[in-house]
């Protein structure tokens, strides 16, 4: 088994990329960068803990799509360019087959959202917990904050919701085995060209890491602005409508978490920009609802108030939502 600078060495010192800011990359004590003019540099963590995010049997290269892409997901949920990571591992052992195969999916996902592998840390410990911390760049004053939404907006979601939620469903034996489900939950897409497009449409952006109502209500407790949402509106997949219920696909859509879409909110006389992106990017932009004065969410189907779930999303020391 390698030790901790064989695991360096071997694994990651070679996938740092070459990212043009980038001026010293891994093996010093720190990594150096530069940074464009007029920028800001948009800087987030995100932690996957063996049994709390993921199964301990999952596919070391799934493990690394999946941390590059909610890492990655909040720079888009900022409407920031991605640019560079750092990535502390926590280790039970050093198994070369299983590092070889986390490398080489990190390599890949690295290519693939523009981000060079630029520093890190790697320790044992009990069970396999790993940090990847995103920079991106945002220009000045432009970054998507989760504050500014205003009675009026209108709020939209991208893509579909409810698939991530149901894929681990397929792992836990809850569905039958299926494909679509599978990779939305193990290799979710970061909206990064849609978060860098919203700069100037949206007036507050957050990603759905811990499910719909979980995440829109940050941006409504931020903006001090309530919000009502049509149930009938919400994407739901064609593979979800035809795996489950249509209230447990509601259910699923609403506190499922782990889509990693992008919940937003544009001022009613920016709407058509938003078609107009749907098209550019090929991506569904669905209004689900708009932002009111007071405080909280309401829901309706079909125009009728229908009651709020009992819990909105995954609260790690609640313990509740996914496992
Ligand atoms: P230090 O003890 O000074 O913090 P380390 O010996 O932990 O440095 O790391 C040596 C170099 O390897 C550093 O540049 C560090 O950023 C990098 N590094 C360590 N672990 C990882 C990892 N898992 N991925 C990428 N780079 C890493
Ligand atoms: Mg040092």
């Amino acid at each position: 088994m390698p030790g901790e600078f064989e695991i360096i060495r071997r694994y990651f010192a070679n996938a740092s990329g070459d990212h043009p800011q980038v001026q010293l990359g891994i093996g010093d004590d720190c990594a150096l960068t530069t940074l464009p003019p007029d920028t800001q540099l948009a800087l987030s963590i995100d932690t996957l803990v063996e049994g709390v995010h993921f199964l301990p049997d999952i596919a070391p290269a799934d493990l690394a799509w999946r941390l590059l892409g909610s890492a990655v997901s909040d720079l888009a949920a900022m409407g920031a360019s991605p640019a560079w990571i750092t990535l502390a591992l926590t280790l039970k052992d050093s198994d070369s087959e299983w590092l070889e195969q986390f490398s080489k999916g990190l390599s890949e996902a690295c290519h693939q959202y523009g981000v060079s592998l630029i520093g890190g840390d790697t320790t044992s410990g009990s069970i396999n917990v790993l940090s990847a911390q995103v920079h991106g760049f945002v220009e000045t004053g432009k970054g998507l904050k989760r504050s500014g939404a205003q009675p009026g907006d209108l709020i939209f979601v991208s893509g579909s919701l409810g698939d991530s939620r149901a894929g681990l469903a397929t792992l836990t034996g809850e569905l039958a085995a299926n494909e679509y489900l599978l990779t939305r939950y193990l290799r979710p897409t970061p909206r990064v060209e849609l978060g860098v497009a919203l700069r100037d449409i949206a007036s507050a952006a957050i990603d759905i890491s811990d499910g719909l109502l979980a995440d829109l209500g940050h941006i409504l407790k931020q903006s001090q602005v309530a919000a009502e949402i049509e149930c009938s509106q919400l994407p739901i997949s064609e593979v979800l409508a035809q795996s489950v219920s249509q209230p447990c696909a509601d259910h699923w859509a609403l506190t499922g978490g782990e889509d990693f879409e992008l919940c937003f909110t544009v001022p009613s006389e920016k709407s058509a920009s938003v078609v107009e992106l749907a098209k550019v990017l090929s991506l569904n932009l669905t209004e689900i609802g708009c932002i009111v004065a007071g405080e909280g969410i309401q829901l309706t189907d079909k125009g009728v108030v229908k009651a709020l779930p009992e819990t909105f999303g995954f609260d790690h020391f609640q313990k509740q939502g996914n496992p």
